[in-house]
C-alpha cells in the first residue's frame, strides 16, 4: 500500500498508526462502533459533534525534539520550528476551530508527550486539556469517561513521570498532566491487552512489551516484558492482511528477546515459530521485525540464516531492521549499555566493534540490511569516543562480505541537555570538531548507499526509479555538500575523517 492511506466511506481512516487501534480496540470492548471514531485527516472536523467527549491525539515527535529531529536542527543551526511541529500545530488549530463552543475535551498521548514535559507552557499555548503519559489498554475507558465528567482526582497522579540523574523514576505535579498513580498498577497485564480490530500502517503487529537489556537511556527496559502468544500476533496480522497488506511487520523494541532464555540467549524456536506463522496467514508474502540488537548476529549466524529462509530474504527481498550502535567506543558501551551484546562479553568475546563487524558480516550474508543509529552527545563522551564511531563506520562501510560490499545505513542522532533544548541555542558551533566527524562519516556513507542502491530498491517503472533515485541521490549529495562546508568553516580535516579506522586496509573508492 503507497501513498496517502485510503478513506472508508464514511471518512473513517482505513488504516491507523498501529497505537491508536489498540486504543480503538480497547475502547470498543465499552463502547460501539457509532461512538468511537478514528477519522481519517480529511474528515476530522465532520466527527466533532455538539456531543462529541473526548478527542485523543498519538504523537511521537510533536514538538522536534526527538534525536532525530534534533539532529538536523543541530546542523542546520535551525531555530525555527522544524516540520514536524508545524505539522503537530496545524492538526491541533484545526480540531480547538472544529470544538470551539462544544464540550468536547482534547487529550495528547503517546510516546512523544515527554517533550510537553520540557516545555510544558506549550499546552496552554496549544489549548490542550491534558497529555496523558504512559500506557492506557487497561484503562481507557474510565480514564475518558473520568476526563469527560472532570473526576480525575480519582485513582490517577496528576503529573508526570520523570528521571532522576541515575535514570530512577520521580514524579512531578503538574495540572496539565495525568498518569497512572505510583502506588498501584503501572503497565497492563498481557491479558488487559485488546487486539486491534482495523488494520494498522505498514501492516504492523506488536509480538512483545519491554526488554530488560538495561541500557541506561532507554526507558523500555523499565517495562515489564510481555509476550504476545503466536495465536495473538497472528489474529492482528490477519486484520491487516484483509486490508491488502502482503509484508507482516512485527514490532518490538529487541526482537531477539522474544520469549528468550538465560542471559538473553535467544531461543531459536520460539523465534522460528512466530515468524513462520505469520507467513501462514493469507495473503501473508513476507515478514520482517522492527527491531534488533547486533549481537546475536554476531553469536548465532545459523539463527539468521534460519530466519532467512522462513522470511524468504536474497539478493531482492532484502530483510530491514534498525539496530541501536550508540557507538564505537568500548568505554562508552560499557558504561552505557553493558548488557546490549549478551549472551557476549566485551572483552572476552572481543571489543564492541569486533561485535559489531561480526553482526554485520551476518546480518549481510543472509540479506539482513540492518538501520544504524549511533548518538552524539553521550553522557560523558570524550572526543576519543566519537573518533572511535568514525573508526567503526568508515570500517564498515569500506567492508565486503561475500564478495558484495557491506550494506546498512547508518544516521546519527543528537542528545540535547535540557537547558540547550529551552533556550533553543542550538547551531553547529555546538559540535565538536570529533562530533562533526561522526555526522560526516555517516553522511558519507549514506550516500554512497544511496548511489549504489536508490535505483536497484525504487519500486515501480523505470521512469518512477529513476525519478526516486534522481532525488534520493541529488538529497544525499546536497547533504553531504553542505556538512562539508561546515566541516571547513570549523577547521576539520575531512581527509583524516574519510580515512580514520582504515589504515592499512585496502579502500575501495568512494562516490566522494
Ligand atoms: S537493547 Fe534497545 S530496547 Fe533494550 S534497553 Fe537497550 S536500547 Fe532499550
Amino acid at each position: 500500500m503507497k501513498g496517502k492511506p485510503p478513506k472508508s466511506e464514511k471518512g473513517r481512516a482505513s488504516v491507523a498508526p498501529y497505537s491508536i487501534r489498540k486504543l480503538e480496540a480497547a475502547l470498543l470492548e465499552r463502547y460501539s462502533e457509532d461512538e468511537v471514531v478514528v477519522p481519517h485527516d480529511d474528515y476530522i472536523e465532520e466527527f466533532i459533534k455538539e456531543d462529541t467527549e473526548i478527542i485523543g491525539v498519538y504523537t511521537m515527535d510533536p514538538l522536534g525534539l526527538g534525536p532525530l529531529t534534533m539532529s538536523y536542527a543541530v546542523l542546520f543551526g535551525d531555530i525555527s520550528k522544524p516540520w514536524v511541529r508545524v505539522e503537530f500545530e496545524s492538526l491541533i488549530r484545526r480540531i480547538n476551530r472544529a470544538r470551539e463552543g462544544k464540550k468536547a475535551k482534547l487529550v495528547v498521548g503517546g510516546p512523544g508527550v515527554w517533550e510537553f514535559t520540557i516545555l510544558p507552557e506549550v499546552l496552554d499555548e496549544l489549548n490542550i486539556d491534558l497529555a496523558f503519559q504512559g500506557e492506557a489498554d487497561d484503562i481507557i475507558c474510565d480514564l475518558f469517561e473520568d476526563i469527560s465528567e472532570d473526576t480525575i482526582g480519582r485513582g490517577y497522579f496528576g503529573g508526570y513521570q520523570s528521571f532522576d540523574d541515575r535514570f530512577k523514576r520521580v514524579w512531578v505535579a503538574h495540572e496539565k498532566f495525568i498518569t497512572r498513580n505510583f502506588s498501584g498498577k503501572q503497565y497492563p497485564n498481557l491479558e488487559d491487552i485488546p487486539l486491534i480490530r482495523n488494520p494498522a500502517i505498514k501492516g504492523l503487529s506488536e509480538v512483545m512489551r519491554g526488554c530488560g537489556i538495561g541500557c541506561d537511556f532507554c526507558e523500555v527496559t523499565l517495562r515489564p516484558l510481555r509476550y504476545y502468544s503466536v495465536e495473538m500476533v497472528m489474529k492482528e496480522v490477519e486484520v491487516n492482511s484483509r486490508a491488502g497488506y502482503t509484508n507482516a511487520w512485527l514490532h518490538s523494541d529487541e526482537i531477539f528477546a522474544y520469549k528468550h532464555g538465560p542471559h538473553f540467549t535467544p531461543n531459536e524456536e520460539a523465534l522460528l515459530e512466530l515468524f513462520r506463522s505469520v507467513t501462514k496467514v493469507k495473503g501473508i508474502k513476507t515478514t520482517n521485525p522492527t527491531h534488533g540488537r547486533i549481537s546475536i548476529p554476531a553469536a548465532y549466524p545459523d539463527l539468521i540464516r534460519k530466519l532467512s529462509e522462513v522470511m524468504r530474504a536474497g539478493p531482492n527481498h532484502w530483510i530491514g531492521v534498525q539496530v541501536g550502535l550508540e557507538t564505537g567506543s568500548d568505554r562508552l558501551a560499557l558504561k552505557h549499555m553493558p548488557n546490549k551484546t549478551l549472551p557476549l562479553r566485551i572483552g572476552p568475546d572481543g571489543s564492541w566493534q569486533e561485535i559489531v563487524t561480526e553482526g554485520v558480516r551476518n546480518m549481510n550474508k543472509y540479506y539482513w540490511r540492518p538501520a544504524f543509529t549511533v548518538q552524539v552527545g553521550q553522557m560523558e563522551e570524550t572526543d576519543e569516543d566519537n573518533w572511535e564511531t568514525v573508526a567503526l563506520i568508515n570500517r564498515l562501510s569500506n567492508m565486503e562480505v561475500e564478495g558484495r560490499p557491506s550494506e546498512f545505513t547508518v544516521t546519527p542522532m543528537q542528545n540535547m541537555p535540557l537547558g540547550r533544548i529551552k533556550s533553543k541555542d542550538y547551531s553547529p558551533e555546538m559540535l565538536t570538531q570529533a562530533q562533526l566527524a561522526v555526522y560526516y562519516a555517516s553522511y558519507r556513507h549514506l550516500m554512497k548507499m544511496a548511489q549504489r542502491d536508490a535505483m536497484k530498491d525504487s519500486k515501480g517503472n523505470i521512469v518512477k526509479r529513476t525519478a526516486i533515485a534522481s532525488i534520493l541521490n541529488v538529497g544525499a549529495w546536497a547533504l553531504l555538500y553542505f556538512i562539508e562546508r561546515i566541516c571547513k568553516k570549523k577547521g576539520l580535516d575531512i581527509e583524516k575523517v574519510k580515512r580514520y579506522g582504515l589504515e592499512g586496509e585496502k579502500v575501495y573508492v568512494y562516490a566522494r
